[in-house]
C-alpha cells in the first residue's frame, strides 16, 4: 500500500525542507513511517555520487566535463588501479613528482567527474591519490581482477566518443601516469646538441594501441623502439606533445 510513488513523495517534500511530522501530516501517513523511509534512505554520499555519475543519470548526457574524464582515463589505463573487492570501490592512482601538479590535477579530474572526496596517502617516492564510489566501475569499465596486461582491454562505444573528442587530455593521462619526457645529450664537434624524447612504456598492447591510436588523431608521430616502449622523437612531433603534455616538474 505504501508504493515507490509514495516514497518519492515523502523524499520531494523532505528535499523540500519540510520537517517530518509536517511530511507525515501533508500525506496522512504515521509519522514513524516516514522517519523510516527518511532514516534508511542511502547516505548522502552515496546518493550524491549516484546523481553525479553520468552513466546512471537517465538522460545518460555523458560526463559534464569531457576532458576531465579523457585525462583521468588516461591516468587510470597508464597506472591506476580500481579495486572493486572492499565494500565501496576505490580509485587509486599512485603520482610520482615527474610532472609539475600531476596530485593536484589527478585530484581536480576526480572530482570533476564523480569523487566528492579524494585522499592523498604518501606512500614510497610517490603519492596515492584515491577516491572511494560505488559508481567508478560504471565510468571504468576496464576494472577486473589482475594486472591490466593480462586481460583484454577495450574501450567501450561511449569512450571512444569522448577519447576521440579529446584526444589531447586522453594522452596527457598517459604520458603523465606512464610517460617521461627526456633529454638526450648529444656532443658534435664540440659543440652540445639536447634532443628531447617522449617515452611511454606500458606492458599491455591494447593501451599501447590506444595510445597510438590517440596519438594519430593528435597527427603527432611516433614509432616503437621496443615491444612495450613508444617514443615520441621528431621535433616537430615533440613540440606538439609538449602543447598536450605539458611541462615537468
Ligand atoms: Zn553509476
Amino acid at each position: 500500500m505504501h508504493s515507490p510513488e509514495m516514497r518519492a513523495r515523502v523524499r520531494a517534500l523532505r528535499a523540500q525542507g519540510n520537517n517530518i511530522r509536517s511530511v507525515a501530516r501533508t500525506l496522512a501517513l504515521p509519522y514513524t513511517t516516514v522517519w523510516h523511509w527518511c532514516v534508511d534512505r542511502p547516505d548522502p554520499v552515496q546518493a550524491n555520487s549516484a546523481a553525479r555519475c553520468f552513466r546512471c543519470r537517465p538522460d545518460q548526457v555523458g560526463p559534464s566535463d569531457p576532458t576531465a574524464y579523457a585525462y583521468l582515463l588516461g591516468l587510470y589505463l597508464g597506472d591506476g588501479h580500481l579495486v572493486t573487492t572492499d565494500r565501496v570501490p576505490v580509485l587509486r592512482i599512485y603520482c610520482t613528482d615527474t610532472w609539475l601538479n600531476l596530485i593536484e590535477s589527478c585530484d581536480a579530474a576526480m572530482r570533476a567527474v564523480l569523487a566528492n572526496r579524494v585522499q592523498r596517502i604518501q606512500k614510497q617516492g610517490c603519492v596515492a591519490v584515491q577516491s572511494t564510489g560505488k559508481h567508478w566501475p560504471c565510468l571504468i569499465p576496464q576494472h577486473g581482477p589482475g594486472k591490466k596486461h593480462q586481460r583484454p582491454i577495450i574501450l567501450a562505444g561511449w569512450q571512444q566518443e569522448i577519447v576521440t573528442a579529446q584526444p589531447g587530455h586522453f594522452v596527457r593521462g598517459l604520458f603523465h601516469s606512464d610517460g617521461c619526457r627526456v633529454s638526450n645529450r648529444v656532443t658534435v664537434r664540440g659543440r652540445e646538441y639536447v634532443y628531447p624524447r617522449y617515452m611511454f612504456v606500458n606492458e599491455s598492447a591494447d593501451i599501447m594501441g590506444l595510445c597510438q591510436w590517440a596519438l594519430d588523431l593528435l597527427g603527432i608521430g611516433w614509432r616503437m623502439n621496443r615491444r612495450n616502449s613508444l617514443s615520441v622523437a621528431r621535433r616537430e612531433a615533440v613540440a606538439a606533445l609538449d602543447r598536450h603534455v605539458g611541462p615537468k616538474s
